[in-house]
């Protein structure tokens, strides 16, 4: 069976900025790679519309970043699969990645498949979802021109989105659901010097309402319980995500919320498992930490690579 199917030294799984940097520095180190991406490479660049704290760039967009990440790791000959893993598995000294479309095999296997967006798990979110709900201001916010809106959550992410959405919509409902923000300061001032954006803290949002689309939110104020219902088209939920972990849980070491544990040299608890970005439990958030993760993941799977190679 192994005769017909292609054997990688590196499969990299996930296609954001963790595994396209472990695709640069794997080609470079002459390994056969390949990247196994659902969707387009680029991971959560895509849903960022300008990075302002990429070294080198002091502005760039999210999609322009994506591209040059993706075009840098083509040049030094990685594979990039448009397929969906669909379960991995070990045979002998070998990962047999399942795909959508077929087999792939790999000495080694690095997992930066990222995250997916929370849900808010609410009465109308899952109904309205593309008719209102959505998950992506910079993909959905043009949209809602001259609309009201409202994001939720109190992170990086949500602080963003709401100063974002300000150039489309009419006003901005900020609502978290704590008296103070997770987001850094400068994000943070940002918001609070824009007119269009109101903040509602100790808040939360316990309904969508709507007929065909969405028009209204019923909200309630923590400290007193009152409840009142919003006007707005439009909810961008936006409080975390958890990790695409889930092919490997069953094997390998993670926390309760199935991010993987790692050592400082990407190694999970299977060895040639390798995890990079998101998907780790110690992974400190930025796009700087991702392209870390994906280099340090890269330069361990080509030393465990030598190593199987010797022992052979
Ligand atoms: P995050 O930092 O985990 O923040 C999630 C926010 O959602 C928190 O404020 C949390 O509230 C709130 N939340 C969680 N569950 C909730 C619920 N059920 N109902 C209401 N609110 C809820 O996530 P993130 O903002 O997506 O950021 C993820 C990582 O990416 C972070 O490390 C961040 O620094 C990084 N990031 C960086 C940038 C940048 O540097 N420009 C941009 C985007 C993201 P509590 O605060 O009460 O827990």
């Amino acid at each position: 069976m192994t005769g017909e199917i292609e054997t990688f030294d590196v499969i990299i799984l996930g296609g954001g900025p963790a595994g396209l940097s472990a695709a640069i520095f794997a080609g470079r180190a002459m390994l056969k790679t390949a990247v196994i991406e659902q969707g387009l490479p680029g991971g959560q660049l895509l849903n960022t519309e300008m990075i302002e704290d990429y070294p080198g760039f002091e502005r760039i967009a999210g999609f322009e970043l994506a591209q040059k990440m993706e075009s840098h790791a083509r040049k030094y000959g990685a594979q990039i699969l448009t397929e969906r893993a669909t379960a991995i598995r070990r045979n002998d000294d070998l990962f047999e990645v399942e795909t959508s479309e077929g087999h792939h095999l790999g000495r080694t296997v690095i997992l930066s498949a990222g995250g997916s967006a929370v849900k808010l798990g609410i009465p109308g979110e899952e109904e309205f979802a593309g008719r209102g709900v959505s998950y992506c201001a910079v993909c959905d916010g043009a949209f809602f021109q001259d609309q009201i809106v409202a994001v939720v959550g109190g992170g990086d992410s949500a602080v963003e989105e709401a100063n974002f959405l300000t150039r489309f919509a009419s006003k901005v409902y900020l609502i978290h659901r704590r008296d103070n923000f997770r987001a850094q300061q400068i994000l943070q001032d940002r918001v609070l010097n824009n007119p269009k954006i109101e903040i509602l803290l100790n808040t939360v949002v316990d309904e969508v309402n709507g007929t065909d689309e969405m028009t209204a939110l019923k909200v309630r104020t923590l400290l007193t319980g009152a409840v009142k219902e919003l006007s707005a088209s439009g909810l961008f939920i936006s409080i975390g995500f958890r990790p695409n972990s889930s092919l490997v849980t069953d094997h390998a070491a993670h926390d309760p919320r199935g991010y993987l544990f790692t050592n400082e040299q990407m190694e999970t608890s299977i060895p040639g498992l390798f995890a990079a970005g998101d998907v780790r439990a110690q992974f400190a958030g930025q796009i700087t930490n991702a392209v870390s993760d994906g280099t340090v993941a890269a330069m361990s799977a080509k030393k465990y690579v030598k190593r199987i190679s010797n022992g052979r």
